[in-house]
């Protein structure tokens, strides 16, 4: 995500040099620069044969013109708690994030070059989901919508379901194998990724129309973060066709889950009542807990007793301790 940053900040620079050269000569400004490019753009896409790839583009020009685009974008950045944060230890609970934790590659910072599905890329739904879930309760996340933000099924719901996420009757387990598979996954084709790169800066410069021009007043963050949701999505939708390969059709079934979750109240999806249980706001869970790399299982471990103690799960899977994973 760094090198992103640095670069709309060069091109915040650069978008002011030429504002002063093109005022200078008559041309046009970083504004009018924004416009024509985005035009052209969404007509080289127009032009483009991709099953799919209109009804996108309809869909982000209505929810552009109805002002729910730029609602969202603010969402995410207006997005914060008054509740304490959950502990590693309660956010253990949660079978899906301890698979993708110990199953997935972290990157670190350069995920969007790296072109891997990562961990970054998993934990790109968070951010996601609570600016929607803000965008439709208007307040401050509190302890109530701290934990349903951690321990509903609405993620394991995009994961095996995609566009389809609020049709799904029996939500699956979620497995180890689920998440070595989507390791594997990868965008090599030349024509998908210029197709995912294309949407992207229509994004991108709709952002530019909505904010100004030269991002300095966009919302930090927003699209690369936007960006990794989407290459996750795409990803998932892969591993459910069997694919290690990313296509077309991942990219449009990406889009497709992202527009009909910005126009689905998240708040309705509630926390598991038995993960939470025991949870309680005043007295924060600190005990250490060990996870299985394998099944998602999660052990306490008494006072003492460290990981050592324990030779497996009764899966069979290794076990880690949670704080190596989440730091
Ligand atoms: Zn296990």
């Amino acid at each position: 995500m760094k090198k992103v940053k640095t670069w709309m900040k060069i091109s915040d620079v650069l978008s002011d040099f030429q504002d002063k050269i093109n005022t200078s000569l008559g041309r046009e400004t970083s504004s009018e620069w924004n416009k024509r490019v985005l035009k052209e753009y969404c007509v080289y896409l127009r032009g483009l044969s991709v099953q799919g790839l209109p009804e996108i583009l309809n869909e982000i020009q209505d929810t552009w013109n109805s002002g729910l685009y730029q609602d969202f974008v603010w969402a995410f950045g207006e997005r914060k708690m008054e509740s304490r944060p959950l502990t590693f230890e309660e956010l253990a609970h949660n079978k899906l994030s301890t698979l993708a934790a110990t199953n997935l590659p972290s990157t670190g910072f350069n995920t969007l070059m790296s072109g891997k599905t990562d961990l970054n890329l998993f934990r790109a739904m968070g951010p996601m989901i609570e600016a929607i879930y803000h965008l439709n309760s208007g307040r401050a996340f509190n302890w109530e919508d701290m934990l349903n933000l951690a321990f509903s099924d609405l993620e394991t719901r995009l994961i095996f379901a995609l566009n389809r996420f609020d049709e799904v009757k029996e939500v699956p387990e979620p497995t180890a194998e689920f998440f070595q598979k989507l390791k594997e996954t990868s965008m090599t084709s030349e024509q998908t990724k210029n197709l995912e790169e294309k949407i992207g800066l229509v994004l991108i410069h709709i952002e530019g129309e909505i904010f100004g021009m030269g991002f300095e007043n966009s919302v930090e963050d927003y699209w690369p973060t936007m960006s990794l949701f989407i290459q996750f999505l795409a990803a998932c939708s892969a591993v459910q066709h069997n694919r290690e390969e990313i296509v077309n059709e991942d990219i449009i079934r990406a889009y497709r889950t992202f527009f009909k979750l910005i126009k689905t109240d998240v708040t309705q999806y509630k926390a598991d009542p038995e993960l939470v249980r025991d949870m309680d706001e005043d007295n924060p869970d600190y005990e250490d807990v060990i996870v299985c790399k394998n099944c998602g299982s999660y052990y306490k471990l008494e006072p003492g007793e460290s990981v050592d103690d324990f030779e497996s799960c009764h899966c069979g899977g290794e076990l880690k301790q949670v704080h190596d994973e989440r730091t």
